[in-house]
């Protein structure tokens, strides 16, 4: 395959040039154009690959499956020991000094996947339906990879009719869900309830875990190569997470999906291309959120009951689809130091260096140790880098943090039961449908107001992250089409 970290590279510098020329200045309006060239870039790798996307997904299972028996012995490592041996180099998930994650570390072998599930496989939790027959990629039966999926299609139509008699919001879509790029809809914000500009949330909005110093641990835009290091990790420290996921990696990485799900982590739905949902029609959104859910319920014989926006990009009415398709919002927390994002997805951008990641998350922690709540952060298991920050560093330190934290998937942080998380086995309705337009409220576990907004300290992240979402589709979408 085509080593990923080459193409982070590439991508960091083409990102490096365009900064420059942009002086420097850190504007909403040169990410975004970078942003706009970035979707070309998405475009242009989409359509060159497209053909090659089912050859991925039937090599990516033929390596999976050529995995079996390669279990390997699990690491006695206590935490401590882990951590020593990951700043070595040499330790069991092979991870190396944080001083050497950047967007130019060389990438390390692709993971094989431990274990491999047949059809009929049975999931633990009760009521749990079999691992459906094998998935066999084929383009005619999907959008397109990493695109906004067409409207005019039998299935969307099919599921637009979900949003008959729910109270869907009468609000413009915004100009690219970006704050900066539309002044108007910014001025609306409150009454938008739009996340995205001032951390704006509904009281049917997960962003935190109730119990004090508990982290509901979750990975966004897999399943991917790496994230098989991730999994051993998880399996060897005893661990559950929650896994939001891009539809186009579904569809191309069934077996890892399959693996995360059959470890006992939750799945949750991310849409289809990862582009920002308050820019979309009604129509579009639905395409997203129904597209994700399919691919997840083709792959699993399970419909995930919650989704993550990208970006955290979500307003009243993107909520209130989202509820009348059954899928609940998680977002992340907005603590006392604003929100909890590890900016892990801009090392492999070259924007930060892992020692910088690593420096924002310690810092989240210690902010996490002062609130009330437990807390939700977002790190991504898309890269090797970022799985790499995961398993060598962030969980470590969290496990072994003064004061201690308990790490769980955010379903058990919640007491939700795996069998809620999905439609086909829920006894509960953890959805409600019908009370997603109370008030808005902010998204400050801290109480204070200036933490949660994405205006104030924090303003970067905005046009950065979608910036990086998009780079992220981008790298994607090529190695998709390169194993
Ligand atoms: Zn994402």
């Amino acid at each position: 395959m085509l080593p990923i970290s080459a193409l982070s590279a590439l991508l960091a510098a083409t990102l490096s040039l365009e900064l420059a020329n942009a002086h420097g200045v850190h504007n909403a309006r040169a990410h975004h154009d970078i942003a706009k060239r970035q979707t070309t870039a998405v475009a242009l790798a989409a359509s060159t690959s497209s053909s090659a996307a089912s050859a991925a997904a039937t090599t990516s299972s033929a390596a999976a499956s050529g995995a079996s028996g390669a279990t390997t012995a699990a690491p006695s490592g206590t935490s401590a020991a882990t951590t020593a041996a990951a700043v070595s180099g040499t330790g069991s998930y092979n991870v190396p000094p944080l001083s050497a994650i950047n967007s130019a570390m060389p990438s390390g072998a692709t993971p094989t996947l431990s274990t491999t599930f047949s059809p009929g496989a049975q999931p633990t939790y009760s009521g749990a339906p079999v691992i459906p027959a094998k998935f066999i990629f084929s383009s005619a039966d999907w959008p397109a990879l990493d695109r906004i999926p067409p409207t005019d299609s039998d299935q969307v139509k099919e599921w637009m009719k979900e949003l008959d008699g729910h109270d869907i919001p009468d609000i413009t879509p915004t100009v690219d869900g970006e704050c900066a790029s539309d002044p108007q809809a910014a001025a609306q914000a409150q009454q938008r309830g739009w996340w995205t500009c001032g951390g704006w949330t509904s009281g049917n909005d997960i962003v935190a875990c109730p119990e004090k110093n508990t982290w509901g641990v979750s990975f966004d835009d897999g399943p991917a190569p790496y994230s098989e290091k991730l999994l051993k990790y998880l399996d060897d420290h005893d661990l559950s997470a929650t896994f939001f996921v891009v539809g186009s990696r579904v569809v191309s990485y069934p077996d890892i999906l399959i693996a995360e799900y059959m470890a006992g982590h939750e799945i949750s739905v991310h849409t289809w291309s990862h582009h920002p949902l308050t820019a979309m029609t009604n129509e579009q959104i639905v395409a997203e959120l129904g597209w994700t859910r399919h691919a997840i319920q083709t792959v699993l014989g399970v419909t995930p009951t919650t989704m993550r926006p990208p970006f955290g990009d979500i307003d009243n009415r993107v909520r209130a689809i989202s509820n009348a398709m059954g899928l609940r919002p998680i977002i992340w927390t907005t603590g006392p130091g604003g929100p909890f994002d590890t900016n892990d997805w801009r090392v492999p951008a070259g924007e930060h260096t892992g020692t910088e990641s690593f420096a924002t998350f310690e810092s989240i922690l210690g902010n996490a140790s002062t609130m009330d709540t437990g807390f939700i952060v977002l790190e991504h298991d898309l890269f090797e880098i970022t799985v790499d920050l995961a398993v060598g560093y962030t969980l470590d330190a969290a496990l072994t943090h003064n004061p201690p934290f308990k790490l769980e998937s955010i379903g058990e942080c919640l007491s939700i039961p795996m069998n809620d998380m999905y439609h086909e086995t829920a006894t509960t309705d953890i959805v409600g449908a019908n009370s997603t337009s109370d008030s808005t409220s902010s998204n400050s576990t801290s109480g204070s107001s200036s933490a949660a907004s994405g205006n104030g300290a924090t303003g970067l992240r905005l046009p950065s992250s979608a910036f990086v979402g998009v780079a992220a589709a981008a790298v994607a979408a090529v190695f998709a089409g390169s194993l």
